[in-house]
């Protein structure tokens, strides 16, 4: 029998679970223990679920309660000392670490300050893992503070009966991920290998003790351009990992193609080896011929980043030619990642069109595909599941719903001078100076303001129709002011409409343009208690008519000051949304772009002349590898971007953002945007700041971390501003927090944007 697979599931629960008692938890509204109760609950049920599926091989340890690369830190004890000295619980250094805390004393509790640690996209994905952060006083050890997370979760499962294959992330990929912190920023993490390894084999030992034969050590850096030295670690690192008293080991990659790091892994002692070979087929060959005698190979068929459903045939071909080369034994039919990334079960969408959601397969959905692909495999008769399959398979390819010819004969007119602006950026940059006339260091914020319950009950309410929709755009309109008001009052310069009637900033447009289907409820975890829910693009999108253009126009008639209007750009709404799998994204994204420049344009014609586009996704996107996909992939990007924001006239100012991630000054330059605001709060490089005094346009980098409810003072905003100016000049200088604040509370972010404020005036006095 061949097996089947599946290298992590969703640990979100399908009704939001776990985010429900995270949040409560840090609203002291539940227990620890309620806490920890819900988490076992939710892993029991989802080892129950695969096991009752049929898959062969189920993980455990793929649950977190934020983050299972801090997890992971919190086992090693790579905790940074600032989280140590206030004697909390495991769990709150883990949240400590994850969102930062920040709380007074109380008779009970002694006072905490204290920021969280960097966070950063996982891959190319949408997920975002909190950064392993050391430093020279580094002191791995196994840390049993809270139990050893991976050996409990293992004895936990075999409680209920379901033998697992314990998942962690690799050695040399959790180092690799990390960064040195600011104390020791002469530290390659890399370097610590050799400390390290004794420490990872001590935890695969405790494992084995527990019973686990197998596990799985997830590598995926080598789909990066991995340096030489790095590559030459692995020979030496597994062979460290292996041998009497530990368990076997299946090595596993995704998200890309191994190829040229492919020697790092020929001959090393792992029993399996895993690739992705939903996002990289072309690899097959190549990879397969590396297997050694005694390993197995772990298919990775079913696309554990997209909702498409599995065309089976295709899939058992696949697998097929790989049982011909290795034999059915050493064969396994696997989801291509962990599941993660994908929505937890499709039978939760009442409202998606049946014709449509039969294209689909969310994670519930996969885990039959696996088994069914499997099956097939083997010999067993599946006919009718691949009849039924093959029937929807062609059902998408044939349907009119994908194809819109009026968008295609647009696309053929998409050329330089449409995705140009009339003048460069001095031509602009005078002509808008004119019209505002705004101060030195000008200070703005990201657009969206909090997200309060109000706001989504309201929402909620209007969906279901206990409201009316002239209540809820009343509702909307009271928002909006509040937040124009306040602006006004702690004087901010260019002002924002608060962004209270967008659920999301992506599925909000979703919603409004032809081409795309969306969800009810597939929550997919971005970071922490955080999840979005992407929408689908199933075809050729269109803008049928204006989506924002209301409620800027009812924001800017509150006030003199300028309002900018908020639209997210092309590439952000293809990233965060399931992409089509049977056009290119570079077409995707330029419709999109056409789509948003009649937004554009229609915003400029109702007088709102400073207007952003958001295109925080802009580095996620950018093909793992350098090369010819790279650098077409940033020329699409830019010109989508363009395409969106070129057609307004030289005093309407453009503005981009982005944040997550490291972003290279040079990819966003072909925007040409006007202004650009970057999260920057956990950058302390002073060189990587150099590095963005050369850009040609202005620049706000973010001063303050939004995902901390932390509120810094105004000394602190003066002290980051001066270190700044250090490196980068004045005269572009923007003043703006990292990101929205959709996620914080008000009373936090009245403190953190009136410190703000105030540290800029100080400046524009000096200068
Ligand atoms: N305008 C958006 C907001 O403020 C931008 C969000 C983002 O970049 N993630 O919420
Ligand atoms: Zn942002």
């Amino acid at each position: 029998m061949v097996q089947s697979s599946v290298l992590g599931f969703p640990r979100i629960g399908a009704q939001r679970e776990l985010k429900k008692i995270t949040e409560a938890y840090w609203s002291k509204k539940a227990s620890v223990e309620e806490l920890l109760a819900k988490g076992k609950e939710i892993r029991a049920h989802n080892w129950k679920l695969q096991q009752a599926a049929g898959v062969d091989v189920i993980a455990s340890n793929d649950f977190s309660f934020y983050d299972q690369v801090l997890d992971l830190s919190l086992l090693f004890n790579v905790i940074p000392d600032r989280y140590t000295k206030f004697d909390l619980a495991p769990i709150d250094v883990l949240f400590a670490m994850g969102r930062g805390l920040q709380r007074k004393a109380t008779e009970t509790e002694a006072a905490v300050d204290v920021t969280a640690l960097e966070m950063v996209k996982w891959f190319d994905s949408n997920y975002h893992y909190v950064r392993p952060t050391f430093s020279h006083s580094t002191e791995f050890k196994l840390n049993s503070a809270a139990g050893l997370k991976p050996v409990v979760e293992y004895l936990e499962a075999k409680e209920l009966g379901v033998e697992t294959r314990p998942v962690v992330v690799g050695p040399i990929s959790y180092l690799y991920l990390g960064k040195a912190d600011k104390d020791s920023l002469d530290l390659d993490p890399i370097s610590l290998l050799d400390k390290f390894l004794p420490v990872y084999k001590s935890l695969l030992a405790e494992l084995y003790s527990a019973g686990a034969k197998t596990v799985q050590i997830d590598e995926p850096i080598l789909v990066l351009d991995l340096p030489e030295n790095v590559q030459k670690l692995y020979k030496g690192a597994f062979e460290q990992l292996t041998g009497e008293g530990l368990p076997e080991i299946v090595l596993t990659t995704y998200f890309g193609d191994v190829r040229p790091n492919l020697s790092a892994i020929k001959n090393l002692p792992v029993s399996g080896l895993h690739f992705d070979f939903a996002r990289a087929p072309e690899q097959f060959d190549e990879v397969v011929a590396a297997v050694s005698d005694s390993q197995t190979l772990s298919v990775g068929v079913v696309d554990g980043r997209n909702i498409w459903k599995t065309d089976y045939t295709k899939a058992s071909a696949l697998v097929n030619k790989a049982i011909e080369k290795l034999g059915k034994d050493r064969v396994v039919v696997a989801t291509s990642s962990s599941l993660l990334h994908t929505p937890v079960d499709l039978a939760n969408e009442s409202k998606l069109d049946p014709v449509i959601a039969d294209w689909f397969q969310f994670a519930t959905q996969k885990l039959d595909a696996v088994v069914a692909i499997a099956k097939d495999v083997s010999g067993e008769d599946v006919a009718d599941l691949y009849a039924a399959n093959a029937k929807s398979i062609k059902a998408r390819q044939e349907s009119s719903i994908t194809t819109n010819p009026e968008v295609q004969k647009r696309m053929a007119t998409i050329n330089e001078s449409l995705s140009t602006r009339s003048s460069p950026f001095p031509e602009r940059l005078a002509a808008q100076k004119e019209k505002y006339n705004l101060p030195l260091f000008p200070t703005t914020t990201i657009g969206s303001f909090p997200q309060t319950k109000d706001i989504r009950i309201n929402r909620n309410k209007f969906t279901k129709g206990t409201i009316t929709k002239e209540e809820y755009e009343q509702f909307i309109n009271q928002e909006i002011e509040t937040v124009i008001r306040f602006q006004e009052e702690i004087g901010l310069d260019v002002l924002v409409h608060g962004e209270p009637e967008r659920n999301d900033m992506v599925q909000y447009f979703g919603e409004q343009l032809q081409g795309y289907a969306f969800t009810t409820n597939g929550w997919v975890q971005s970071y922490g208690s955080r999840y979005v829910r992407p929408p689908i693009i199933v075809g050729d999108v269109s803008r049928p008519k204006a989506m924002s253009v209301k409620e800027s126009v009812y924001a800017q008639s509150l006030t003199k000051l300028p309002v900018k209007g908020m639209l997210t750009g092309p590439v952000t709404c293809l990233r965060w949304s399931f992409p089509r799998d049977d056009v290119s994204q570079k077409v995707q994204s330029l419709q999109l772009g056409l789509a948003l420049r009649d937004e554009v344009q229609d915003l400029e014609a109702a007088g709102i002349t400073v207007i952003q586009v958001d295109e925080p996704a802009i580095r996620e996107g950018l093909p793992l590898r350098s090369g010819q996909e790279r650098s077409d992939y940033l020329n699409w990007a830019a010109q989508s971007f363009r395409v969106a924001t070129s057609g307004v006239v030289n005093s309407t100012q453009i503005h981009s953002h982005f944040c997550y991630s490291d972003l290279d000054p040079n990819h966003i330059k072909a925007l040409d945007a006007d202004v650009v605001s970057i999260e920057f709060s956990k950058k302390d490089d002073a060189n990587y700041i150099r590095e963005f005094s050369d850009y040609p346009n202005h620049i706000g980098l973010g001063l303050f971390d939004i995902h901390s409810p932390r509120i810094p003072s105004k000394e602190e905003f003066v002290t980051r501003i001066e270190e700044i100016l250090k490196v980068y000049p004045a005269d572009k200088f923007w003043v703006n927090p990292d990101c929205g604040l959709k996620t914080r509370g008000w009373e936090e972010t009245k403190a953190s944007l009136t410190n703000m404020v105030d540290a800029a005036k100080e400046f524009r006095a000096k200068y």
